[in-house]
């Protein structure tokens, strides 16, 4: 896994032993942990996926995270990239739509030992406002359009990362936030993420 993140251009040492040291097989269904070597998503529940871990790690680095940063993640499903972010920072918030993705999340990350990461059962396209401002924000699933309201809950400074635009097109674009509105700085790269849903989890969501 480390290997694979180097060669998608992670150098960070810190990013890498986190890397090293969190247990992929912790997050992933049982029947899938044959998977977790391979650097690829893999399905969870609620027909969602935890994503490849080179591209988590890439865009992780490019959040130019700092030990004292208290960070917002969007999106947590089984809880991965929230225990990679446990080592790189002081605190993380963390929001998932489906309680039951939020709930294994909370198990995982328990299992791991790990205690500076809270879950919240929430509509992240709202952010987490009750717990701003954030250092950094990170979305791990796609908005046809960024909620512009996530620059009000970062410092002045503050990066988020997220992939933007229609299925088949979208583009993990870097945002800094200056009195309170997001400046795009660059692209990363183009990838395939599950859609950022605005709103409760209902019947549309339940796969035939
Ligand atoms: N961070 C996870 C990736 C989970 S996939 C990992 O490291 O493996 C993206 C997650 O975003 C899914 O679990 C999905 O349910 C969640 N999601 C989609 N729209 C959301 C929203 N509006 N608010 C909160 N979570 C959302």
């Amino acid at each position: 896994m480390v290997a694979a993140a180097r060669r998608a251009g992670v150098h960070d040492p810190r990013i890498l032993e986190a890397l090293e040291v969190v247990p992929r097989e912790r997050f992933v269904p049982p029947d899938r942990r044959r998977d977790v070597d391979h650097d690829r998503p893999i399905g969870i529940a609620e027909g969602q996926t935890t994503s490849q871990p080179s591209l988590i790690a890439a865009m992780l680095q490019a959040l130019e995270l700092t030990a004292d940063d208290h960070v917002l993640e969007i999106g947590t499903g089984t809880g991965y990239q929230a225990a990679l972010l446990s080592h790189l920072v002081a605190q993380v918030h963390t929001v998932e739509r489906f309680p039951r993705l939020a709930e294994a999340a909370r198990r995982n990350l328990a299992a791991c030992g790990i205690d500076n990461v809270e879950v919240v059962v929430g509509d992240g396209t709202k952010g987490l406002p009750e717990h701003a401002p954030y250092d950094a924000i990170t979305i791990a699933a796609a908005a046809e359009q960024l909620p512009e309201v996530l620059g009000e809950q970062l410092v002045d400074g503050g990066r988020l990362i997220a992939p933007v635009g229609p299925d088949g097109g979208q583009q993990v674009l870097i945002y800094r936030a200056e009195g309170g509105r997001l400046e795009q700085v660059r692209r990363l790269t183009g990838v395939r993420f599950v859609p950022l849903v605005p709103g409760d989890p209902s019947a549309r969501d339940v796969e035939p």
